[in-house]
């Protein structure tokens, strides 16, 4: 047996009370803390171990937002909508088509966005809501966003979850480490937006850490940038030497073991190198201790394989920086209510508590929108504790597909709001009143959902127009690679079945 040592029993002091407990401030807890408060809850905590907002996004250094949009409509709106028109407004600190531009197949709009993402790349190609943003500007917006509404959110930052506060089934507070020392929060509902269901797997909620091989979610990455180059020249680089750019990439990958990608940013001059780095959990010691010292024990020699493979972009080149946080894709999450699986994107399933209706970046459905329930971030078994973000209801390969930034800050709205309105009537997470969480969310909060009054019949006559993305020529010959088990993959790692040939998440 291990070696043990029993911990002595503890009095914790309560440190403070709250209605709502957000525990997390990555995308998804950020933005269930701006709805709660918005949707009336004057009381709410929001509880981060860093010292900034946006988890994945401001400190991985995540800087795309894919597949806001089908055709002609953006249904990914809500507060993930507002990130876009904050930002756009600040020089630099985003890139992505304006309205006026989605769905167009115009080819110089599609050569014009498809750089940040801002294209589908199922034929004919479409203009989509996506963009790439500045990670800085976002941390100072999200600060900006939690200002507004300091009468009603408190922020803990460098404050580390570390237990849930259980009587019976009931979660009634979160157990903390910080500075301070050991204490404790009560609240009437709690968050938990670890991404890594840290509370729900100490509630005694089902959780689960399967991850199918060949996704996306089961690897770590540490994200780096370089500076001193032209994004827009390399693209031209590469469209004119295939070779050229297919040997640099092998060799970059032979440098570091592991698949990596030059994308562009919210400038011209600073990319973002996304990595995978296959079969790692983010929630285990050695494998972050591996991930963040193997990407930065080989970055010169990466840095120096650009230079001398492509001296005519990258001459003056130089590590603009690193991650100050490991990029976490997936490890455990809850086994909700509803476990959302491939056939969500198979067909146009509906669900009666849907809280968010978000395009994926599959090619399978066209990257048609699906619906999201609100069980999907409601465990079993607790009561008062709901799970939003990257670590939602999904089986094992499905997940990689929705715990991308659009879905964590979509299931993050619904779930403030939803916290909201269990405080304010009295119910819990399991018995609330989701219809009106669902008018909330499709009324004051500019989140359009499917057969809700409060949001506009276009939206679903787009859907039926297109015939739910089922049918285009791509989407059936992404199905055809549907395996024998009848499941699809919508990623690999390895190009294995499946695989879109886009850049991935
Ligand atoms: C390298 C990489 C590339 C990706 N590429 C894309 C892409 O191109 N586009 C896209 O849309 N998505 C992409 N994704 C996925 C996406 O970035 C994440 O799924 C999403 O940002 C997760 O948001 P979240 O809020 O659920 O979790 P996180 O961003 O992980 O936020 C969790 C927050 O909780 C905090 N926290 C954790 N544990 C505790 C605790 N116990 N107590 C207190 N605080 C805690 C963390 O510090 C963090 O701030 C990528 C992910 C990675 C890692």
């Amino acid at each position: 047996m291990a070696k043990t040592y029993l911990e002595p029993q503890n009095v914790v002091p309560v440190y403070d009370e709250c209605d709502v407990l957000v525990v997390g401030g990555g995308a998804a807890g950020h933005s269930a803390a701006i709805a709660a408060a918005r949707a009336g809850c004057k009381n709410v905590i929001l509880m981060e171990r860093y010292g900034y907002c946006g988890g994945d996004v401001t400190g991985g250094y995540v800087l795309l937002i894919p597949s806001c949009s089908f055709h002609e409509k953006v249904y990914v709106r809500g507060l993930q909508q507002e990130w876009f028109d904050r930002l756009s407004k600040i020089p630099g600190a985003c890139y992505g088509p304006p309205d006026s531009d989605i769905g167009s197949h115009d080819p110089e709009l599609l050569k014009k966005w498809g750089a940040c993402g801002g294209t589908t790349r199922i034929e004919p190609a479409r203009v989509e809501r996506g963009w790439m943003l500045d990670p800085t500007q976002t941390k100072i917006e999200m600060d900006i966003m939690l200002d507004e509404l300091k009468d009603r959110i408190r922020v803990m930052y460098h404050s580390w979850g570390c237990k849930p506060i259980m009587e019976g089934n009931t979660c009634k507070g979160v157990i903390f480490e910080s500075k301070e020392g050991r204490k404790a929060v009560l609240a009437k509902v709690v968050i938990d937006a670890t991404g890594d269901a840290d509370l729900c797997r100490l509630s005694g909620a089902p959780t689960s850490n399967a991850i199918d091989d060949e996704c996306r979610c089961g690897s770590t990455a540490l994200v780096y940038r370089i500076g001193g180059y032209s994004a827009t020249k390399y693209s031209q680089w590469r469209a004119t030497h295939g070779e050229e750019a297919r040997a640099m990439g092998q060799k970059i990958r032979d440098i570091h073991g592991f698949m990596s990608g030059l994308m562009s940013g919210a400038t011209d001059t600073v990319g973002w190198v996304n990595n995978w780095q296959p079969k790692r959990d983010c929630s285990k010691i050695a494998d972050q201790t591996a991930t963040e010292m193997g990407t930065r024990l080989k970055l010169r020699q990466v840095l120096d394989c650009y230079r001398t493979m492509c001296p005519e972009v990258f001459e003056d080149a130089f590590i603009y920086d690193i991650a100050p946080q490991l990029g976490t894709r997936g490890s455990h999450r809850i086994v909700g209510e509803v476990v959302i699986g491939s056939n969500d994107w198979a067909f146009p399933k509906e669900y009666d508590d849907t809280i968010a209706w978000h395009c994926t970046v599959d090619t399978l459905n066209d990257n048609a929108p699906i619906e999201i329930p609100y069980r999907a971030i409601l465990p079993q078994k607790v009561d008062n504790l709901l799970a939003p973000g990257r670590h939602i209801s999904a089986d094992a390969v499905a997940i990689d597909n929705v715990n991308l930034i659009p879905q964590c800050v979509g299931t993050g709205q619904a779930t403030g709001v939803a916290a909201a309105v269990a405080v304010a009537e009295g119910s819990t997470a399991h018995t609330v009143n989701v219809k009106k969480v669902q008018d909330i969310l499709a009324g004051e909060q500019d989140v359009p959902l499917p057969r809700n009054e409060h949001t506009d019949k276009s939206y679903t006559e787009c859907l039926v127009e297109h015939e739910y993305g089922l049918y285009t020529e791509a989407a059936k010959k992404a199905r055809e690679t549907q395996d024998a088990a009848g499941t699809y993959r919508h990623w690999s790692l390895t190009g294995g079945a499946g695989n879109t040939d886009r850049a991935k998440g």
